[in-house]
């Protein structure tokens, strides 16, 4: 086979510990051997980050805002303990923080469904995805223990001086306050990045908040939402035969454990905190989760939503066996190769990528699988391969396949 092409470079920014071993493992095994890769690469790995005081960071950012679209390795926050470990200049932010502050973008998540990997709700048949908004409300919160008797206020000062001023409440004795924000524009840009993904993927939209108790804080992400819906995506999104609704979040909660999946679930920050850690678990595996973001100009940056697989590594370090679950890392390639080949017309991409990662649930699907699936598995006595064999496993079927 003629190797596929690739007109547009990726930008492919490059991780840490266990997935940085298993990234270079999917490029040589199951990439490489079938396109002429071409990627612009950024080293991520913490080594490189510290070296370039975490410019390579901001730089990868850039490159992904030229040329829109981005293939991401996990990465180490650091923290006290690998301030030592690395000898670190400073505790460099976390790289998705800085990324995302760049391209101000909304995150999607979503499982990979296998055969055999049964979500524990029996109804879900597809991925639910969840978006989450990512700036502001208790994240960024302002907070106050009352201790005694006393009359607590909203002010709000505007630049001329003028003030506004709303009873939060009269203490009779201690309590606790606290205040919370958003902004408009952080709303719009993640309403343009839910409908435009919605269209991209060709999935239904919820949206759910809480506005009949928060009648101006959450009923404005409401009102922005229906009125970027109505103005600019109505029309696509009937043309694309897809729908959007709002509702109150308890009632999305309730229908979503009587759904069978295969929509986008747009929450606020708080909301997508808790629900995507109760979607992955109910839906198997950490190690089977995608994650993109999507910047409202249309960018977009794919990895897996699980960490380093710290320890892990310190087994491959020491030369141990290990059985790490690629799949996500996979999929994130997959997710930006496919992108890339829709942006320049490129079929022989797109088909790859489709391919590929039938590759991986059928391999899992004839019962060839790491270890954290064998654990969970309902397929009777599944191979359990480790970390590299599990990639060929991939590739013996993706070969078979093309
Ligand atoms: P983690 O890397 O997600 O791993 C936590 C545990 O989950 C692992 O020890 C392993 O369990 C299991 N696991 C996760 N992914 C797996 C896979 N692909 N295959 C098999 N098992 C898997 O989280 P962490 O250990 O808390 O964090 C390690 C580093 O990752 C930290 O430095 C953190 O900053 C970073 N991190 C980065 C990102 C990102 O770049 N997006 C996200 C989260 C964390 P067992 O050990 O029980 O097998
Ligand atoms: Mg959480």
């Amino acid at each position: 086979m003629e190797k596929i092409k690739m007109t547009t470079p990726l930008v492919e920014m490059d991780g840490d510990e266990m997935t940085r071993i298993l990234w270079q493992m999917i490029k040589d095994e199951l990439l490489a051997p079938y396109i002429e890769l071409n990627t612009e690469y950024y080293d991520l790995g913490l080594e490189h980050r510290n070296k370039t005081d975490d410019r390579v960071t901001i730089e990868s950012a850039e490159a992904t805002k030229k040329y829109g679209v981005a293939v991401k390795c996990a990465t180490i926050t650091p923290n006290a303990a690998r301030m030592t470990e690395y000898n670190l200049k400073e505790m460099y932010k976390s790289p998705n923080g800085t990324i995302r502050a760049i391209l101000d973008g909304t995150v999607f998540r979503a499982p990979i469904v296998v055969k055999g990997i049964e979500p524990n709700v029996k109804t879900w048949v597809k991925p639910i995805t969840i978006a989450r908004h990512a700036y502001g409300d208790v994240y960024k919160n302002t907070e106050m223990k009352i201790p005694a008797a006393g009359k607590v206020e909203l002010v709000y000062t505007a630049c001329d001086g003028t003030e506004e001023r709303s009873l939060v409440h009269t203490f009779n004795g201690p309590g606790v306050v606290q205040g919370q924000h958003n902004l408009c524009d952080s709303i719009e840009s993640f309403a343009h990045s839910c409908f435009k993904f919605a269209l991209d993927t060709k999935q239904d939209l919820w949206f759910a908040t809480k506005d009949t108790i928060s009648k101006k804080y959450d009923h404005t992400f409401k009102d922005i939402f229906q009125e970027i819906f109505d103005k600019d995506y109505k029309d696509l999104f009937k043309t694309a035969g897809i729908t959007y609704f709002y509702t109150l979040i308890d009632d999305a909660v309730a229908r979503v454990m009587k759904s069978e999946g295969g929509f986008i679930w747009a929450c606020k920050n708080y909301d997508g905190d808790v629900m995507s850690d109760m979607i992955s678990s109910a839906f198997g595996s950490l190690a089977m989760m995608t994650s993109v973001l999507v910047s409202p100009q249309g960018y977009y940056e794919y990895e897996a939503a699980h960490g380093t697989v710290q320890r892990h590594y310190y087994k491959h370090l020491k030369g141990e066996e290990t059985s790490t679950n690629s799949v996500a890392t996979i999929f994130a390639w997959t997710g930006a190769l496919r992108k890339r080949g829709e942006l320049d017309n490129n079929q022989r991409l797109i088909d790859f990528a489709n391919k590929l990662e039938e590759a991986c649930i059928k391999t899992i699907e004839d019962g060839k699988m790491t270890k954290d699936l064998a654990l969970i598995t309902t397929i009777d006595n599944p191979t359990v391969l480790n970390s590299r064999d599990f990639i060929i496993a991939i590739r013996e079927t993706l070969d078979r396949m093309l």
